[in-house]
Order: C-alpha cells, then sequence, then structure tokens
C-alpha cells in the first residue's frame, strides 16, 4: 500500500520508450532479478512523470530503478511496469546552488561540482547510482550525509498527481532512511544542493579519513584532496564499482549499523563480553537523541563471518574487502543472496542478540 505523503503541477511532453518482458538483472549492480513485464525508458522528468500516470491509471504495480545499485529484486522479476529514470541536466548557479535532474550520475555530478572548485560533496565521492535516489536513502559516507547540503527536492506525489518542490525538511531525513524509501510514493525529479563556494571540504568527521588527510577531526581541507582520499579508502574496500571485480558486483552495505537504545547497548555489551571477551573494544558512535550505533561490519566478523565468507555453492560471497557488502561472484540467483544475507543475520543475533536490517530496498522479496 502506497502511503499517501502531504504535498500536492506541472507537466510538459514526453519522452519515453517501452519495452516487453525486460531481463532487469543488467540493470543492478548485482545483476540479479528477473524480468519486469513492461520496461520504460524516461529520459527526461516530463517523460517519467508521463509513464508513472499511464500505470497508475492502468492500475498497474509500478517500480522507479535508476541506477540499480540499491535495489535486489526478486527472481520472479516484476510483474507491472518499471519506469527508469534517466533524465539528464546538471547546473550550478553564481552562489553555488546546484541543481540536477534525478537520472543523472551521481559521482559525475560531484566530480564536476568538486572541479568547478565546489566543496561539500566530497566525502560522497564513489558512491553508485543517480542524483534522483540520493534522498530516498539519504546517502551517506565518511561523516557527511545528503541531509547536509540538500535544500528541496521537485517530485511527483503520485497520489494528488502533482508535481511540486518539497523542502529537505519535509522528507523525514535519517540514518539512510526518508520517508520516500521502499514507499515509491513519489518519483524525484530533480535535487538543489547546497555547496561551499570557498572550495574547501565539510569539517572532516571521520576518524579513518582524518587519519589518511593527516588532520585533526573538525579541520577542513581543500576538496580535491578530501575527494582523492575518500575514493581511494572506497577502492580499498571495493566500494566504488568496476565490472571486473566481484567484489563490487553488490549493492554496497547490505546491512545497516544497529541503532540500539541504552538498555539494548548494555545488553549487547555483556554479549559481546561473554563471547569474545570484556578487554575488547566494541565500536560506537553517536546515533542520535538516546541511541548508540554498532558497527554491523564488526559484529558480523565478530560473529564469525570473515571477508570472502561464501555462500551457497559459491555463487555469493561477503566481499573480498569489506563484510558489509554481499557479492555475486558469477551465476548467482537473488535466492542465492538472500540465502547467504539470512545466514549472517541469524549468526549475528544468536551471537549478540542484534537483529540486523538490510540497507537496500527488497523487491518482490523478503529476508
Ligand atoms: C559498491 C556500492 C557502494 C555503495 N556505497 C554507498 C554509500 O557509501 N552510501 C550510501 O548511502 N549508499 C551506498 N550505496 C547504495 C547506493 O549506491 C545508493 O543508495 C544510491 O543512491 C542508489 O541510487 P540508484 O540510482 O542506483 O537507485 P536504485 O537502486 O535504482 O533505486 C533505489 C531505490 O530508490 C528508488 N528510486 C530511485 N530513483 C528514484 C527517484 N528518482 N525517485 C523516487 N525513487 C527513486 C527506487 O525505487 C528504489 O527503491 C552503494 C552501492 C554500491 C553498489
Amino acid at each position: 500500500m502506497r502511503r499517501r505523503l502531504p504535498w500536492s503541477a506541472v507537466t510538459t511532453p514526453a519522452t519515453t520508450r517501452a519495452r516487453a518482458d525486460v531481463d532487469l538483472a543488467p540493470f543492478t549492480t548485482l545483476r540479479l532479478g528477473g524480468s519486469a513485464r513492461r520496461f520504460v525508458d524516461a529520459t527526461d522528468g516530463a517523460g517519467a512523470v508521463r509513464a508513472v500516470r499511464a500505470a497508475d491509471t492502468a492500475g498497474e504495480p509500478l517500480l522507479l530503478l535508476a541506477g540499480g545499485s540499491n535495489l535486489v529484486i526478486a527472481d520472479s522479476g516484476f510483474e507491472g511496469t518499471v519506469v527508469r529514470l534517466a533524465s539528464r541536466g546538471v547546473e550550478i548557479d553564481g552562489v553555488g546552488v546546484l541543481r540536477a535532474a534525478a537520472g543523472e550520475d551521481w559521482e559525475a555530478v560531484v566530480a564536476r561540482a568538486v572541479g568547478a572548485g565546489y566543496g561539500g560533496l566530497e566525502c560522497l565521492s564513489g558512491i553508485p547510482g543517480s542524483v534522483g535516489a540520493t534522498p530516498v536513502q539519504n546517502v551517506g559516507a565518511y561523516g557527511v550525509e545528503l541531509s547536509d547540503l540538500l535544500l528541496d527536492v521537485e517530485l511527483y506525489d503520485r497520489d494528488s498527481g502533482q508535481t511540486r518542490t518539497v523542502a529537505a525538511a519535509e522528507l523525514g531525513l535519517g540514518y539512510r532512511t526518508s520517508m520516500l524509501k521502499g514507499t515509491d510514493a513519489a518519483v524525484v525529479l530533480a535535487v538543489r544542493l547546497a555547496l561551499r563556494p570557498d572550495g574547501l571540504s565539510a569539517p572532516i568527521r571521520y576518524a579513518e579519513l582524518a587519519r589518511v588527510l593527516d588532520v585533526e577531526a573538525g579541520d577542513r581541507v581543500p576538496a580535491p584532496a578530501a575527494r582523492e582520499a575518500v575514493l581511494a579508502l572506497r577502492r580499498g574496500k571495493g566500494m566504488v564499482l568496476d565490472p571486473a571485480d566481484h567484489d563490487t558486483w553488490s549493492a554496497g552495505s547490505f546491512f545497516t549499523n544497529p541503532l540500539l537504545d541504552a538498555g539494548e547497548v548494555a545488553h549487547v555489551l555483556e554479549r559481546i563480553a561473554d563471547r569474545v571477551g570484556g578487554d575488547v573494544a566494541v565500536p560506537q558512535y553517536p546515533g542520535g537523541p538516546g541511541c548508540t550505533k554498532l558497527s554491523a561490519a564488526w559484529l558480523i566478523e565478530r560473529a564469525g563471518f570473515g571477508r570472502g565468507h561464501a555462500g551457497p555453492g559459491g555463487r555469493v560471497a561477503l566481499s573480498g574487502k569489506h563484510t558489509l557488502a554481499l557479492s555475486n561472484r558469477g551465476g548467482a540467483s537473488t535466492a542465492d543472496l538472500l540465502a547467504l544475507a539470512r545466514e549472517v543475520r541469524d549468526g549475528v543475533r544468536s551471537c549478540f542478540g542484534v537483529t540486523l536490517h538490510p540497507e537496500p530496498v527488497l523487491v518482490g522479496c523478503t529476508l
């Protein structure tokens, strides 16, 4: 059931191409998933709106897809219309406000902004996928989240059938979530971001990045330096797409870091002390009011799942570079991937009493 959103239109001529029975696997970074009954390529915003309206009028199930880097699609595919968002257009005005169409490649937009002398986006370098999906899960990395820079989004609200601008504060942006995630209630058509015209990075908050840059937490550095450091760190973890490297045939981090209240943390720390010893340093981070964030990767490793841990038939495995990424080693199915994900989730739960939750959007399947 679609969630109703509190928003209220503009439509212009459309550009779309429709095809039947399209294999979805090549449109995902996991290279997994069955076929879509109908697949529409929307090469501009108006085309996207028209395709979504047509599906809604026909009562047809709808799946929005862009870069396919945060989607796990069932082997049975999608019995409905998939609208692929491929609109183009990026501009930066004189005061550093960047506006980009939903279908633009996120990493290319970051490269362009940094290359043009603006700061703010450098820590979000190397994240695969589209501009339009970035508010959906409030993408974040290396101490920066999209919400730090997002001014507003233009979106098409499927309930009201209208297009309008919605301020970032109205989107319910949180840790790897928003009111758009998993709902398909609205189509993001464009985003506007406030960049830093001084060309410096956001304050470096992530300890590993500060170490590599040889700066103190809170320092700011030239944005290109931070971007290069982030890209190098990401490559080392298999978090930059590389078709030749199966470790990157993934959806990035498969599980979010668990957010726990004080009572839950105390209980989990006790379980960890029983299992791996009381003197071990457990990574803990502030997780918002009353909450602590634990590291899902640390919990996975301590529960006995090392890098490269293989799932069914060796067709899927934890990445050889990062235990949080589940990867397709070739010839895998979504069922294989989910079997591995369940093994890891259940293993962590039985060791430490923490239930890990998937970060990607699951379509036609569950964990
Ligand atoms: C190697 C790798 C590394 C990654 N690293 C990170 C990281 O560091 N941080 C991070 O946050 N994420 C990361 N991700 C996850 C992913 O890249 C992001 O979530 C990205 O924003 C998804 O973009 P996409 O265009 O591929 O979305 P898709 O996978 O195509 O779609 C994801 C969801 O968003 C919806 N959606 C897509 N476009 C729109 C739109 N225009 N309007 C409304 N809904 C839409 C889809 O319906 C779907 O539910 C990583 C993924 C990979 C494969």
